[in-house]
């Protein structure tokens, strides 16, 4: 028979049986029945036709591990025989170590696909996708599975601004800072931001990504217009609020437990030139919370944010952590007689642009501050270039690294604590537990419910104003294992003390060892996380260090 004749009749048989789940890519592209030229566009059409049709035709024959692996077809690369010491075995909060099959640097998204599909192949293969394993508790591992360095997709990690609609198309491996550095080479920047800038997009999509900025804009998933993502069973999709609605707010805040992220659309503002940066400190925890309400409310400022600090002289938890220049120094005889354990401040930024008159710059601070009851004289303010400001953690990276306490284990502790519970969480928590710091900041400030959206996969206190409480631990440079276990167990202490009150909170960045305690985490919305999970990852393949899912075939 003819190619012309034969290729079009053995096309469609295919695909009808392919969509009978009797066969797939694989058979196709090593069936010796079929002549070479045509065998990788055959493979070609059933793969599209397996994608486009959403089906679970990929249910290959079951294979070995050695055999996948073998197996395993990529344009990119793959590392084997990782150790615990590898990067894909470890993270920021180096509590965790974890030993993949393989380390996979794909070429693109239609590499990760490939990888998904063949994990798929073994009841038991798990797939991580590794943003910057930022994570603190192993979320980016996979205990003998295969993570996926999205860091490294090649010539595909592109970050493409669209100035005339005002977004930037960027791939779920790019990190926040080459964002920020290519999108001001047109003169703007996404609306909401990190504090620290060397996460990965898809790392932060898949948690939310706060800071200062996000009372206004929401988190970081408020401000995505579109993705693109490989699922659970190795579809590649677009989706949006329009489009594949559901698979959208799934991903957004999802833990990597219904798709990866391979590209997002992201809303760009025009970015200003300079910040105004402010800090100011109270004594008093209630006129702390009442300003920084305020100021959310207002939209006054352009990022606010609010930290604890030891009422004492220690360098890193104490007053002289405040000032914002080398020639500021804080003065502790302007604080009220009367003072507890630590003390709080409010750190602002006001953006504006250099053709600016300064006088109008000042008017607007004056005009903002006016309101506010902190202790007058302990006033600091520096001004910024606008990517100096928002590469500030970057910045302090630099000195933690030169004094060896970047690389060591970090046992941090995110929560969100609604407004009703923030009062009587800063008697027990800062005032009693912590009240000798945690050996790095130390934040806590209010955020808008209303500014995050409901179908997103996050979690949420009950409150319309609730509290973002952050515990930045870090240990000495040659941390005893004795250090790290006392900072872990004081996290502990701190949560179940918020059980034992009653405290409407839920950790962000959440970490639990046990199915019961993810189904608290989501409450009401755990049958939702687990239809969803259901409909992407019903073979629950994806991101197996969040402990919530267990494999299945
Ligand atoms: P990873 O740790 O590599 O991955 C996190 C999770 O997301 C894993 O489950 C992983 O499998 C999954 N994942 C990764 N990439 C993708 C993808 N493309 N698609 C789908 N799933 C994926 N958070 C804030 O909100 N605000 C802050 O200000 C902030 N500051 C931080 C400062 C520092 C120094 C550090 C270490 C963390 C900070 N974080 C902050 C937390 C940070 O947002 C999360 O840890 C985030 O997950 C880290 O991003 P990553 O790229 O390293 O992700």
């Amino acid at each position: 028979m003819g190619h012309q004749i034969f290729f079009p009749f053995v096309a469609c048989t295919i695909a009808l049986l392919a969509s009978s789940s009797l066969v797939s890519a694989e058979v196709v592209k090593h069936s010796s029945h079929i002549p070479n030229s045509a065998r990788k566009m055959l493979a070609c059409l059933v793969e599209r036709f397996v994608a486009e049709n959403d089906t679970d035709s990929i249910l290959e024959p079951e294979k070995s591990e050695d055999s996948i692996l073998k197996d395993l077809d990529i344009e990119g690369s793959i590392d084997y025989g990782l150790t615990t010491t590898d990067i894909a075995s470890k993270d920021f909060g180096g509590i965790y170590a974890v030993k993949p099959l393989a380390f996979i640097r794909p070429a693109g998204a239609d590499d990760i696909a490939r990888v998904i599909r063949s994990a798929l192949q073994s009841p038991t293969i798990t797939v991580a996708a590794r943003g910057n394993g930022h994570s603190i508790n192993g979320q980016a591992m996979a205990d003998h599975g295969l993570v996926i360095d999205m860091k490294s997709m090649g010539h595909n990690n592109r970050i493409d601004v669209n100035v005339a609609s005002m977004y930037v198309d960027v791939c779920g491996g790019v990190l926040w800072t080459d964002v920020l550095k290519r999108c001001l080479g047109y003169g703007l920047a996404p609306k909401s931001w990190t504090d620290y800038l060397d996460l990965t997009v898809g790392g932060t999509l898949s948690n939310a990504g706060v800071s200062g900025q996000a009372f206004r804009f929401g988190p970081q998933t408020s401000t995505v217009m579109e993705l693109e993502v490989v699922t659970g069973i190795g579809v590649k999709t677009v989706c949006s609020n329009s489009q594949n609605s559901e698979l959208f707010f799934s991903v957004l805040g999802g833990l990597g437990q219904f798709g990866i992220i391979t590209r997002a659309r992201i809303m760009l503002q025009h970015a200003p030139d300079m910040v105004r940066w402010i800090r100011v400190v109270y004594s008093e925890f209630d006129e702390f919370t009442r300003d920084a309400e305020l100021l959310i409310m207002s939209e006054s400022f352009n990022y606010v944010e609010g930290f604890v600090i030891v009422n004492s002289d220690d360098p890193v938890t104490g007053w002289p952590s405040v000032p914002l220049a080398s020639n500021q120094s804080f003065d502790p005889t302007h604080l009220p007689k009367k003072t507890g354990p630590v003390l709080y401040f409010l750190e602002l930024a006001l953006h504006y642009n250099k053709h600016d008159d300064s006088s109008t710059v000042n008017t607007l601070v004056e005009k903002f501050l006016r309101r506010l009851t902190f202790v007058e004289q302990l006033r600091f303010e520096i001004d910024s270039t606008y990517m100096d400001f928002l590469l500030r953690v970057n910045h302090a990276e630099q000195a933690a690294r030169g004094s060896g306490i970047w690389d060591t284990p970090h046992p941090w502790l995110n929560m969100f604590v609604s407004k009703r519970d923030i009062a009587a969480f800063n008697r027990v928590v800062f005032q009693n537990i912590i009240k000798g710091g945690v050996n790095g900041p130390l934040l806590t400030y209010p955020l808008l419910r209303s500014k995050w959206d409901s179908r997103s996969s996050v979690v949420l206190p009950q409150s319309d104003i609730f509290y973002l409480v952050a515990l930045l631990r870090f240990t000495h440079a040659h941390p005893k294992e004795s250090e790290i276990k006392q900072m872990v167990a004081q996290n502990n202490e701190i949560v179940q003390t918020c059980i034992k009150n009653g405290f409407d909170f839920k950790l962000y960045l959440p970490h639990y060892e046990s199915t019961v305690e993810w189904k608290k985490h989501f409450g009401d919305q755990w049958i939702r996380f687990v239809e969803r999970k259901s409909q992407f990852d019903p073979k629950a393949v994806l991101a197996p260090g969040q402990k919530i899912f267990t494999r299945n075939d």
